[in-house]
């Protein structure tokens, strides 16, 4: 069998990045070929063509332009491809000259993965992405993350239990482990849409990852940054790996590793995420979700930051009173706070430009981004001096400067706009290096020539419509129409005028001048390119010596970006400042659910129905709320919102109430709706029994727990007992805050024996066999549930109402004799009758009603009118 070389040389790499689309660079464009072809078109719905053979058989081929691949990329990581670029390491002439076979040098220049994404087009700017890897060692567990968009690094020590709520927060792209424990995670990181990677074991080995990281960081010992287990060493030295792999060796700038403790955030498990639709909403993506309504946010760091802080409120309390102060500082400040968000919107993206000026993506374009940015935080930080800051702004407002020398650097050498990309040129100021002037000069001023040149030639050939042209063919050539051809190609003419080529309708030419001119302006032209490209270098060496300042005024400008967005949404929407403390009370005056409210102002227009709740409980006793109420009156509404405003309020945000008082939580449960996990195989009961287990097992007496229809999804007396026993548990035993939603009655009767537990409903009105939703939330129990008018109302056909109506009035009177079994009643109902019976004898009307019915408003004048009511009054 024969190959050519340059398929030899494609198979060998290919054999390197055999999980990988090999994204093979040829010319203008990236080819695929093989299987990689195929999957490639089928995903990219690209044309597959072939091209040669191998063994054989056609070779089935694909490609993409090299200039619109990044869109291309995006598709296929999208899609869970990993992609292997694949670039020429040399240009054709050059391997022509090691021998007239040899094939282009090439080499995978990047292993491109969702979780090691740098551009702008395949990044979301205001989400992380995050890189995670979980690592073991012996009994010990560690999750790392990093995000090497913004040079984030971190990790936790962590058990198995806790990597899905710790994966639920983070929402990584990407996670690692070891090839051994590949298969077990597969369904986690299915469940959370998260690409799992097995990677040698090697990579996690503990003694290995210290090397590493003490490489990378330029330092003795990690010690400096925290006692790590070896788990964790381990987690954080395979990401570096990891790394390497992907990046080819070129490490992106991560800041030093921190190491975050769970003791020091509220604990929320993934289904409550989930459930309260806390960053994403449960159709998906952002919009629905409480980020989207908090989001009032200008920067993309601000953003991601204000991502971080609802996914993992802090239940340290100096820290959450720092965060409210300086919210509150921001929301009574409110012109200083329109002139500061306003001073923000000029703020680009400082972390993710400097990431990509470290991995040598950058451009002249990141170079102004910094250059702007800290400009502006130096401007933003001069604006804040003013006032008397509370510390948490006062300290991101010194982080904020001290990178004058860098802005003045990069100020004098670029221009005001400059290009994306260094190649395109003209990025440096005029005046700012004299070669490069010069160099610009005589490139420009050959053009100036090169229009004298034209002007010359038509007066020495008398032909008008003669034009100087520019192709990247021919370069300059000199273009007639054809009919002058004769004249130009016969003496004297012919001379000076060489000929170049003659196509349907013109002739081209050249001159001996004109290729001496086009040389000198090639000549100037690279060489001014040339200069640039080191000034590039130069600044870029320049402003990745001050990362860790520039880190600095980044992540200060997110927290003042976070603390104005913040009070600009409590400004806005009347939200209040919450009290915080280490109680155990629990007390919203006039609580809303801001995205409900949201969606009923865009909607319906009506108007949220605020609500109270109060699950103050003195030392470790438990409170209760046992909530009933018809589905529909805003149970599982009322419950959502007090979860979330204790959250908002512990990760430091005004909350959507008059009051509120929260002592703070250590943890948050919620077992809310029902969803079947099909693709597990588990019906909605198993889990829902699964989640309330969980909880059962878990909360302890600083947990708020929500509790929506336990029992729901088996038999009534099954859920009952189970509804029940779970909130004596609750009430014994975890001694938590809780709201507890049911639509079993019967459960309002252990209000009277638990001290702990009290009864509220959401009220509706009956009107005219119709339920009217107040969704107000009183204390006492509901005197029924209401379920038939609800399914009524959902449009049920009249026949099915009906008959529900007779089997309900069967089964209370069957209950409220007592003795009769379930079995006899639905024994004694008319079965199979529904359709066929007798529509049901009308509802028995009372007086008022007979005469009503005879009434017609149009037909009667006004003292008529006066009259019926005045008959009316005496008939009710
Ligand atoms: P349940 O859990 O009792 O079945 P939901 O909480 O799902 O009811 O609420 C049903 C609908 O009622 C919501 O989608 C919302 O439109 C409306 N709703 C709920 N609570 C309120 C309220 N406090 N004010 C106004 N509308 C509300």
């Amino acid at each position: 069998m024969t190959v050519t070389p340059m398929m030899a040389q494609y198979l060998e790499l290919k054999a390197e990045y055999s999980d990988a689309l090999l994204f093979y660079r040829m010319g203008d464009f990236y080819e695929m070929f093989f299987e990689d072809a195929v999957a490639a078109s089928e995903a990219l719905d690209i044309a597959l063509t072939k091209r040669g053979k191998h063994d054989g058989a056609d070779i089935p081929m694909c490609g993409v332009p090299v200039h619109a691949a990044e869109g291309y990329l995006l598709t296929l990581i999208r899609k869970g491809f990993r992609v292997a670029v694949c670039e020429q390491m040399e240009s054709p002439a050059e391997a022509k000259k090691r021998g007239s076979k040899s094939v282009v040098k090439r080499d995978v220049v990047r292993l491109v993965t969702p979780g090691t994404l740098t551009e702008e087009s395949l990044l979301e700017a205001r989400r992380h992405n995050y890189l995670t890897a979980f690592a073991e060692v012996r009994d010990a567990q560690a999750l790392a993350w990093v995000d090497i968009s913004t040079g984030a690094f971190h990790v936790m020590p962590l058990t198995d239990l806790r990597l899905g709520p710790e994966l639920a927060r983070l929402a990584p792209s990407e996670l690692i482990v070891s090839e051994s424990k590949e298969p077990d995670l597969r369904d986690l990181a299915d469940d959370f849409g998260i690409a799992l990677t097995g990677i040698a074991r090697s990579a996690f080995d503990s003694t290995g990852g210290e090397a590493r990281l003490c490489a990378l960081f330029n330092v003795e010992t990690l010690d400096a940054y925290g006692a790590f287990t070896r788990a964790e060493v381990a987690a954080m030295g395979a990401i570096i790996q990891y790394l390497e792999i992907t990046q080819k060796g070129k490490l992106p700038l991560l800041r030093v590793p921190q190491r975050e403790a769970a003791a020091r955030t509220v604990q929320i498990d993934a289904a409550t995420r989930r459930n309260l639709e806390l960053t994403q909403a449960l159709s998906g993506g952002r919009a629905g979700s409480l980020l989207a309504v908090l989001d009032r946010s200008v920067t993309a760091g601000g953003a991601r930051l204000l991502a971080r802080r609802l996914s993992s409120p802090s239940r340290v309390l100096s820290t959450v009173l720092a965060r409210l102060e300086a919210v509150r500082f921001a929301v009574t400040e409110t012109s200083l706070r329109h002139q500061v968000r306003d001073q923000l919107r000029k703020v680009p993206d400082l972390d993710r430009a400097l990431s990509r000026l470290s991995l040598d993506r950058g451009g002249p374009r990141d170079l102004a981004a910094l250059r702007n940015g800290l400009t502006q935080a130096g401007d933003i930080s001069a604006n804040l001096s003013g006032s008397d800051l509370p510390p948490l702004l006062s300290d991101a407002s010194k982080r904020m400067i001290g990178n004058a020398e860098l802005i003045d650097r990069l100020d004098t050498a670029l221009v005001a706009e400059p290009p994306l990309m260094v190649r395109d040129g003209g990025f440096i100021a005029p005046g700012h290096d004299p070669d490069l002037d010069d160099a610009r000069k005589l490139r420009d001023e050959g053009r100036g020539v090169i229009a004298q040149m034209q002007a010359d030639f038509v007066s020495d050939t008398g032909i008008s419509s003669l034009k100087i042209k520019h192709n990247n063919v021919l370069g300059y050539f000199i273009e007639t129409p054809a009919t002058h051809a004769d004249k130009m190609l016969s003496p004297p003419l012919s001379e000076t005028f060489i000929h170049r080529q003659t196509t349907a309708n013109q002739v081209r030419f050249t001159t001996v001048g004109l290729s001496e001119m086009e040389t000198k302006i090639l000549n100037a032209g690279a060489r001014a390119l040339e200069i640039e490209r080191h000034h590039f270098d130069l600044l870029k060496a320049d402003v990745l010596q001050a990362a860790g300042k520039i880190g600095q005024a980044a992540s200060g400008l997110a927290e003042v970006d976070l603390t104005t967005g913040l009070a600009e949404l409590a400004a806005c929407e009347n939200w209040a400042e919450p009290k915080v403390d280490e109680s155990r009370a629990f007390t919203i005056t006039r609580g809303r659910h801001p995205v409900v409210e949201n969606a009923l102002r865009a909607t319906t227009g009506d108007p949220f129905i605020a609500n109270d709740c109060d699950l103050s409980a003195d030392d470790r006793a438990a409170k209760i709320w046992l909530l009933t109420g018809p589905n529909m009156a805003g149970k599982s509404t009322f419950l959502r919102q007090n979860a979330i405003i204790a959250l908002l309020a512990q990760m430091g945000s005004f909350v959507p109430a008059e009051a509120a008082h929260i002592g703070l939580i250590s943890q948050l449960f919620s077992r809310v709706g029902a969803s079947d996990d099909l693709a597990r195989g588990r019906s909605t009961f198993m889990v829902e029994m699964v989640e309330t287990a969980a909880i059962l097992n878990q909360a302890d007496d600083r947990a708020l727990i929500i509790l929506d229809e336990i029992g729901r999804g088996t038999a009534t007396y099954d859920g009952l007992s189970i509804a029940w026993a779970t909130l004596e548990h609750l009430h014994d035993s975890n001694r938590s805050r809780a709201l507890f939603a049911t639509h079993y009655h019967e459960m309002t009767a252990l209000a009277g024996k638990l001290d702990g537990v009290e009864n509220a409903t959401v009220a509706v009105k009956e009107w005219e066999g119709e339920v009217i939703f107040l969704h107000e939330v009183h204390k006492g129990a509901a005197d029924r549930s209401y379920g038939v008018q609800v399914a009524q109302l959902a449009g049920l056909p009249p026949a099915v109402i009906t008959r529900a109506r007779v089997v309900l009035d069967a089964l209370e009177k069957g209950e409220r004799e007592g003795g009769a079994t379930q079995k006899t009643l639905i024994d004694d109902l008319p079965l199979f009758s529904a359709a066929a019976s007798p529509p049901p004898p009308a509802p028995k009307t009372s007086a008022v009603e007979d005469a009503l019915a005879n009434v017609h408003p149009d037909e009667l004048s006004p003292r008529q009118a006066l009259e019926v009511l005045y008959k009316l009054k005496e008939a009710a």
